[in-house]
């Protein structure tokens, strides 16, 4: 059967894709009259709205992962005409199991997102230590409360929880996928942006939600280090189930700071990683051969599932990372902001990075901040405005 789907969505959104490409900036604003049906809804905004003469806000939201479309969910709903641009062709469906617990619940619940998030749950029961010989050693039961437990009671794969983001937003949202920012202009009435494809379009705030290696944060933030490494890496695997699968988290910590764990996932298959610390840094710019051949040698000597998931590294979906954080001086310089991993990841060991994501602490009120009192928010060591793009990371 032949997939109409354009980026891995929908057929609606192809109409936006070549909307945008064929005739940049061409698109009329949506009114709040038109968007409403009935006029201009009251709320927060409304004030921000009135002040503009009743236009209607635009943002351009960069990265459509977690963070990116979670942000275009709630500016959809006060009233702002979003745009997400993704690098990628489509949606990236990669990635392993994020929890759905505390401030993420209850973001999920007011996004009316959570019964699609208990839909597609990894079903997993609890986390168990085994040692080299498979040998349970502990186990740990899913966590209720907000904070117990390394397996919360909901919990979901990442790029699923993207497309559910994706999809509730995609009817409001003008989503362009295989499209970068390469240049940014931040003036006083607004952001004259030079996409990669060759559009030059103008918004009234860019919003930069492209995870920890954001190469459009390097235009903004000239001179700052923004992330701070850990010296240490994580393999991440989709590899086949066997019988000996359980729906429990297993966990092997093999010593000299290298671990292998296998979860289940909602699809049929497991989620393995291999993690290690290393001093070396750049090992993720590797190709996938070099990756491979490091975690060949680094798991080696390693007993319970490390042959087999070492041997499924041929031809197994491999996603690997270096973890690191997000340390910013300033989230936001003129009209663009950071959002997300870009901003302030705390990396995956931390378990927080995705929940903050969908949380975007202050970043609606930044949006609005930042439109009507541009200045306001440029940090001291902001230089010249216009900047060209980094060459664009591998990732
Ligand atoms: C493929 C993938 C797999 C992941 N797997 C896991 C996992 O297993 N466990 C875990 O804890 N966390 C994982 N993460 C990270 C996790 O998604 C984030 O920590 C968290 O959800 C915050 O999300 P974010 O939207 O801020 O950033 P991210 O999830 O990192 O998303 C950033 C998005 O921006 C896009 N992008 C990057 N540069 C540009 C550019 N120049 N122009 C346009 N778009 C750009 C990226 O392609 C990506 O879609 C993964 C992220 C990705 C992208």
């Amino acid at each position: 059967m032949t997939d109409r789907r354009v980026g891995g969505l929908r057929p609606g959104i192809r109409k936006k894709v070549l909307g945008i490409s064929g005739s940049p900036g061409a698109r009329e604003p949506r009114t709040s009259l038109q968007r409403d049906g009935q006029g201009t809804r009251p709320g927060p905004f409304a004030p921000l709205r009135r002040r503009a003469a009743m236009r209607t806000p635009t943002v351009l939201i960069s990265g459509a992962s977690i963070a990116g479309p979670a942000l275009a969910y709630w500016l959809n709903a006060r009233g702002w005409q979003t745009t997400v641009v993704e690098r990628f062709e489509g949606l990236r469906e990669d990635g392993q199991n994020i929890d759905v617990r505390g401030a993420g619940r209850e973001v999920a619940r007011r996004m009316g997102i959570e019964d699609a998030i208990r839909a597609a749950s990894t079903g997993e029961t609890g986390t168990e230590f085994v040692d080299a010989a498979a040998r349970p050693l502990a186990r740990f039961a899913a966590g209720t409360s907000d904070s117990g437990g390394a397996t919360a009671e909901l919990e979901i794969l990442r790029g699923q929880l993207s497309r559910i983001i994706v999809d509730r937003t995609h009817d409001e949202t003008e989503y362009v996928f295989g499209d970068r920012i390469v240049a940014l202009d931040d003036a006083d009435d607004g952001v004259t942006v030079t996409f990669a494809g060759g559009a030059i379009r103008t918004f009234d705030v860019v919003v930069v939600a492209e995870g920890l290696r954001s190469r459009t944060r390097s235009m903004i933030f000239l001179d700052t280090d923004a992330v701070r490494e850990l010296g240490f890496y994580v393999a991440y695997l989709t590899i086949p189930r066997t019988d000996d699968d359980t729906d429990l988290w297993r966990w092997h910590s093999a010593g000299r700071g290298r671990s292998v764990t296998l979860r289940p996932d909602n699809l049929g298959t497991v989620r393995a990683t291999l993690a290690f610390l290393s001093d070396v840094q750049g090992l993720d710019e590797l190709d996938r051969e070099g990756i491979v051949t490091i975690l060949r040698r680094t798991f080696a000597d390693v007993g319970w599932a490390a042959p087999r998931v070492l041997a499924a590294l041929d031809d197994a979906p491999l996603y690997f990372d270096a973890v690191g954080q997000a340390r910013m001086p300033s989230w936001t310089s003129g009209r663009v902001a950071l959002l997300g991993d870009a901003a302030y990841c705390s990396s995956p060991i931390s378990g927080m990075s995705t929940r903050t994501a969908r949380r975007s602490p202050g970043t609606r009120r930044s949006c609005a901040r930042t439109w009507t009192r541009p200045r306001s928010c440029r940090p001291a060591h902001r230089a010249s405005p216009t900047r060209a793009a980094a060459p664009d990371s591998p990732r």
